[in-house]
């Protein structure tokens, strides 16, 4: 009989959904958020880059919804879900920077509306948090449809103004400063119009808690959602690195 140690017992499953509209923080504060509570990550947004990229690349064309779906079924893809290495690769092909760009990031709601693209990404998703069991999982749907029975749900929200101000910060540290301030609110805000046509992330379905970080720095975002996953999963946030 194999004797167990306190070692041997694997940590309590604990899957965190979070969403919110583009520029609300939500990738670096989940990041945070999983690494506080020695889980895994998944960056969903990057799911749906990748089609988009994957249909620049094959050159598709992204008014034929059919052949769009049918790039995505067929889409390899090989996604980092350590919250310490950002790592997207399709068909061998190292697309992490390329799926941040503008060409990606202007095109990717076009591939993200088409409702058979959702549903074969829904079902990785479920795939690769089901594997995972500890992950913090974040998009625009995870807190309603991917995984609605989640330990803890999230809506992370900032005002237009922040959001608009902290993806020009964004895209500043990237090199990118061609893009003026009208410009940009009108992009970020035709992104979002776009996706809440398949997703609602403008107010938290039953039982999600709001955390609005207009107000909040950083640290204080983190431990807001730490404290909301506290609450609804009853699980202590654990301070230290992954596992
Ligand atoms: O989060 P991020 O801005 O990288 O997401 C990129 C795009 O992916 C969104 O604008 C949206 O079109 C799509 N998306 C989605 N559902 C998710 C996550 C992202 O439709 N759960």
């Amino acid at each position: 009989m194999t004797e167990h140690t306190r070692d041997d017992v694997a940590p309590a499953p604990l899957v965190v959904a979070v969403d919110g509209p583009s520029g609300s923080g939500k990738s670096s504060v989940s990041k945070a958020v999983a690494r506080r509570l020695g889980a895994a990550y998944l960056d969903t947004g990057a799911m749906y880059r990748a089609v988009a990229w994957h249909c620049l690349n094959e050159g598709v064309d992204l008014a034929d919804a059919e052949a769009v779906a049918a790039a995505a079924v067929a889409m390899d893809l090989d996604q980092s879900t350590d919250p310490d290495v950002e790592a997207v690769r399709v068909g061998g092909t190292d697309v992490t920077e390329a799926i941040r760009g503008p060409e990606v990031t202007d095109t990717v709601s076009t591939v993200a509306v088409v409702i058979p693209v959702r549903e074969e990404l829904h079902r990785r998703q479920r795939a690769v948090i089901a594997a995972a069991g500890r992950m913090v999982a974040e998009g625009r749907d995870i807190t309603t449809v991917v995984a609605p029975d989640a330990h803890a749900r999230v809506l992370l929200t900032a005002s237009e103004a922040v959001r608009t101000a902290r993806r020009s910060g964004q895209l500043a540290a990237a090199g990118e400063t061609g893009v003026d301030a009208g410009t940009l609110h009108r992009q970020v805000a035709g992104r979002d119009a776009r996706d809440a046509t398949v997703s609602t992330f403008d107010r938290p379905a039953d039982g999600v808690a709001l955390v609005d970080s207009t107000e909040l720095d950083f640290e204080q975002t983190v431990a807001a959602v730490l404290a909301a996953v506290e609450d609804q999963a009853g699980i202590p946030a654990v301070k230290g690195g992954r596992r």
